[in-house]
């Protein structure tokens, strides 16, 4: 018999039930590295999926030091005193790198962190950007299984993570800061293009002037760009996370676009896009674990990359025998 822990029974009854300790061991599964935990994980996810998509997927991003868990942690909070479960997640491609994720850390969101109706989850820390995020959209859909209504995605910017941020949610929000004369010439390129809303966050005291006149700089570049919907036109909010001031009309903003794309179907389309996307992405994956996984077949692509480079074997031949591998 499986042990309680790992009975997939028992962990869907208890996310169904909202318990937190059996959507905590559920992530755990999500995350591990071991090929039966990471079965158990598929089985529970097919089996709750009828209960999953109901929530409204919020994705933020902001260079480090914008205000990103200042902002989650009050926007968060204003959520959950209006009845809202709210889960943050965090997909950081260098939590790798640095043996510990600085994103979705509940030290840096104090208030939500004690909040009954709020489950933070730090990164998960598991190899390319690709597997963070697949293991990011699972942790989603058990969340959402487990009666959370809004998922808040946070990333930083470090290099592909804003895009496939972008591609898990509903709506992709920007935090900058004030003073966008030079923030606009330092932000990546393309950014301003998956944004579904720009908040120019700390407009309070002294820089308060300075994030309105980057609101204005904000506007004119998103004009100029052609909008990704024809329903939607990104607004240019001003903000205080620390305040808490306009963070309601922020979330308004949300609801908002939820409503007029879901009323022309772009709402479901882009859902819909998003799992043939996260299909064909895994798959993908899968396909190069097969052949990088095993040290006998890496060893022998090494030994074929090598022949490539030296012009002793023709690409075709190298990548029939690479095929021939996976039995492709
Ligand atoms: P993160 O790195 O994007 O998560 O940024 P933090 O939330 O840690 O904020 C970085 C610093 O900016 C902290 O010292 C915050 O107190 C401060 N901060 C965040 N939001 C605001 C704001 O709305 N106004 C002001 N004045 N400071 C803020």
């Amino acid at each position: 018999a499986p042990r309680k822990s790992l009975d997939p029974k028992a962990l869907a009854a208890g996310i169904r039930a909202g318990n937190r300790a059996s959507l905590a061991r559920a992530i755990t599964l999500v995350e591990s590295r071991k090929a039966e935990h990471r079965a158990i994980a598929r089985g529970l996810i097919q089996d709750l999926l009828p209960l999953t998509g109901n929530a409204q997927r919020v994705g933020i991003t902001g260079v480090p030091g914008v205000g990103k868990s200042t902002t989650i942690d009050m926007l968060g909070s204003n959520l959950t005193a209006q009845g809202h479960k709210v889960a943050v997640l965090a997909v950081d491609p260098s939590s790798t790198r640095t043996g510990g994720s600085i994103l979705g850390d509940k030290t840096r969101m104090a208030q939500l962190a004690v909040d009954q109706n709020a489950f933070i989850r730090p990164s998960p820390s598991a190899g390319t950007l690709g597997g963070v995020a697949a293991k990011t959209r699972e942790t989603m859909l058990l969340c959402e299984a487990a009666g959370f209504d809004i998922i808040l995605v946070e990333t930083v910017g470090i290099g592909q993570s804003e895009t496939t941020v972008a591609d898990m949610v509903d709506f992709f929000l920007v935090l900058m800061l004030p003073g966008a004369g030079d923030e606009l010439q330092g932000i990546k390129k393309g950014v301003l293009e998956i944004a579904d809303m720009i908040a120019v966050n700390k407009a309070d005291g002294e820089s308060a002037l300075r994030a309105q006149s980057a609101a204005s700089d904000y506007r004119a570049a998103l004009h100029i760009l052609a909008p990704r919907s024809p329903t939607w036109s990104p607004p240019v909010v001003t903000i205080s996370g620390l305040a808490n001031e306009g963070l309601d009309a922020m979330w308004e903003q949300v609801t908002h676009h939820r409503d007029k794309m879901s009323a022309t179907g772009e709402f479901q389309q882009r859902r819909a896009d998003q799992q043939v996307a996260w299909m064909w992405d895994l798959l993908q994956q899968r396909m190069m674990e097969a052949l990088t996984g095993n040290a006998q077949t890496a060893e022998r692509l090494k030994r074929l990359e090598g022949e490539v480079r030296e012009g002793q074997t023709a690409v075709s031949v190298a990548v029939e025998e690479i095929s021939s591998l996976i039995g492709v």
